[in-house]
């Protein structure tokens, strides 16, 4: 539409400029110069007429390729006023309703001396020429579109890859169970990438889990079946043996113990699981710490004795607080238990309690093996077994339990290591009262 116009605007433009300078030539120099100057210049392409003031022609260029249109219209149409545009139609045109016909536009003029002066031009060579333009653009837009559509599916192609990709990695985990499949990450730091890295991450931590869960459940079944099997044993010795109410008692001592092993085993899975779940009950009372600290001793010191391990007790003073007793020398003896189990023969164990300015500090030292830094930070979980423990005895849950019971007391539990050096564990006690 602006280049037809804007076309249009020239045509008008020229038409108006060459009226004006046949006019001016006419009046100056008469009709003879006015034909010379049609001849020397746009004769080919513009329709000029001179009638005299009855309308009666002077003098008409028709140009050659002309031939759709009849100039005897020019002749009979009505004059309005000086200036005056108007427009006829090719006989073709005239017949046929064509929406947009070619039509000659003229522009007349009177003259001073009542001569009138027609200047006029087709719209074939606008229409040829916005013809032209109209394919040439539809080309164009026919090629942009195609080159748009391909390069766009092929960038959607190329970006739904990692989409792609983790709907693979899904299936492949859904279909085998297993949960080593991982997306492919490629750097781009793009929200897609990040999908895939946590999906990854998310994988990774549920395999660790599932793992840990795994030789959780191992070692529980490894740990049940020693009592149970000793059980059974002795009630089939004792059965099988001549009866004698003695052998019959120390069959069922026997029996009870491997029992009791078992059970203690199941109520430490129960209780971590029930402090994790935060509903741990205590039973406070006032409990003197060394006495606690002492039986907690008394339970290993022949372990560690015939491992060649010494166990130092350092307490300074009387310390007394309230606390779960029961409790709280299991988590003491765990501590302890841990120390000989992980301290090589000739090893050291140091246990001692002091009071600090929030409350007390329960400290177990030992020159073992240490734990590796990487390692430190999952030693609390529930079941999880670091590298050296797998070779020793042991369900992972001691030190759940600790923190467990340390926590239900409103206190908390660190721990430090050096591998090859040893470990320290100290439990810190909010309440505290010494006497
Ligand atoms: P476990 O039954 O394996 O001893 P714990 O929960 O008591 O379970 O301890 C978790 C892990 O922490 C152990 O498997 C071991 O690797 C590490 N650990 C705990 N205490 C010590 C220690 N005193 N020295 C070295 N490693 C330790």
């Amino acid at each position: 539409m602006l280049l037809s116009s804007s076309l249009e605007q020239k045509d008008k433009e020229l038409i108006e400029s060459q009226l004006k300078l046949y006019a001016s030539r006419y009046e100056s120099e008469g009709l003879p110069a006015l034909i010379k100057e049609v001849e020397a210049g746009h004769k080919e392409s513009l329709y000029v007429r001179v009638a005299g003031p009855e309308n009666n022609t002077l003098f008409q260029n028709v140009p050659l390729d002309w031939g759709d249109f009849d100039p005897k219209q020019l002749e009979t149409m009505p004059v309005k006023g000086d200036w005056q545009w108007s427009h006829v139609l090719g006989a073709v045109e005239q017949e046929e309703l064509i929406p947009d016909p070619d039509r000659l536009e003229v522009l007349s003029a009177t003259l001073p001396d009542g001569a009138r002066l027609q200047v006029g031009k087709t719209t074939e060579a606008r229409k040829e020429v916005l013809e032209y333009f109209q394919q040439t653009s539809a080309l164009v837009l026919v090629a942009v579109l195609a080159i748009g559509l391909a390069g766009g599916a092929l960038l959607a192609h190329r970006s739904l890859r990692p989409v792609r990709e983790l709907t693979g990695a899904i299936r492949s985990v859904r279909e085998t169970g297993k949960l080593t499949a991982r997306v492919p990450t490629r750097q781009t730091g793009d929200e897609l990438d990040e999908l895939a890295g946590q999906f990854n991450v998310l994988l990774e931590t549920i395999e660790s889990l599932v793992n840990r869960m795994r030789s959780a459940l191992d070692n529980i079944a490894h740990e049940l079946r020693t009592p149970m099997t000793r059980l059974r044993g002795s009630a089939e010795m004792a059965l099988r043996s001549n009866p004698d109410p003695q052998a019959y008692r120390q069959a069922l001592t026997d029996c009870l113990e491997e029992a009791e092993q078992a059970l203690t085993m199941l109520n430490a899975l129960m209780d971590v699981a029930e402090a994790e779940a935060g509903a741990m009950k205590l039973e406070m009372e006032e409990v003197e710490l060394s006495a606690l600290i002492g039986s907690a001793v008394g339970l290993y010191e022949h372990v560690a004795e015939e491992k060649g391990v010494a166990i130092e007790i350092t307490l300074p003073e009387r310390i007394v607080l309230r606390a779960d007793q029961r409790r709280l020398r299991q988590a003491v003896a765990n501590l302890l238990d841990n120390a000989v189990k992980y301290t090589p023969a000739g090893g050291r164990i140091e246990i001692g309690a002091h009071p600090e300015p929030q409350g007390i500090q329960i400290l177990v030292k030992d020159t073992g093996i240490g734990i590796p830094a990487e390692e430190l930070p999952n030693i609390w979980d529930r079941l999880y077994r670091g590298e050296a423990g797998r070779s020793q005895r042991g369900l992972g849950l001691g030190l759940s339990l600790v923190r467990a019971v340390v926590q239900a007391h409103k206190g908390s539990v660190e721990a430090h290591s050096e591998p090859g050096q040893g470990s320290q564990f100290v439990i810190h006690l909010p309440v505290a009262s010494t006497g």
